[in-house]
């Protein structure tokens, strides 16, 4: 695990974006979500691992609905303190757009194997503690697609059958147009308005 990609792809002089200290002392499992609305809208998921965060950009969105098996493309690790990133990264600059913080929580890795195990095996299983993920996830790497260049990685991620699960899940609800951290919508992120005391209480 490793940040030279994530460092070589931004310009640290422009972007507000952490460079990272990229230290591996990681004891808490921390996840994030962030929103991002870039070229793409997407999400991505990050999940601590070894003192990096683990990333995915999730197009369609994490989902509470077991039946859904949403498409998550592995991107390049992030730094820790890119856990707490919210806010805009400038026009030209790689991932150019708005980030905002929609979930973020602590998981736990569901078998005995370590999270860096189960991610080099394919398969992470995990339990999660957000504020609205909650419970068994299950991130699998499946084979890359053939109309594809072949260099990414996907994977898929899908919410176990537990007492968390939402069949009627939808993430273009009104009530996710909110940042789990400062309680700011997007276009209060891109307005650069001050976080919400009442809301912005999350701790991790
Ligand atoms: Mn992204």
């Amino acid at each position: 695990m490793s940040l030279a990609a994530y460092r070589s792809k931004r310009a640290f002089t422009e972007t507000p974006e952490p460079v990272g200290r990229g230290r591996r002392s990681a004891r808490t499992h921390v996840f994030v979500v962030q929103e991002h609305d870039a070229s793409r809208l997407h999400y991505d998921f990050r999940l601590a691992v070894n003192g990096v965060l683990a990333s995915w950009a999730v197009p369609k969105g994490p989902s509470m609905n077991p039946a859904d098996k949403r498409l998550a493309v592995r991107t390049e690790d992030h730094p820790l303190e890119y856990a707490k990133f919210e806010g805009v990264i400038p026009a030209g600059q790689y991932g150019a757009g708005i980030v905002m913080i929609w979930d973020l929580g602590k998981y736990e890795p569901l078998e005995d194997q370590s999270p860096e195990e189960q991610l080099a095996r394919g398969k992470v299983q995990i339990v999660l503690q957000g504020e609205r993920l909650r419970g068994g996830f299950t991130l699998i790497k499946t084979r890359n697609r053939s109309m594809n260049s072949g260099r990414r990685d996907y994977w898929l991620l899908v919410k176990s059958r537990d007492e968390y699960a939402d069949p009627l899940w939808d993430i273009e609800s009104a009530s996710f147009d909110r940042s789990v951290l400062t309680g700011r919508s997007m276009k209060e992120i891109k307005e650069g308005k001050p976080a919400k005391p009442r809301l912005g209480r999350h701790r991790v």
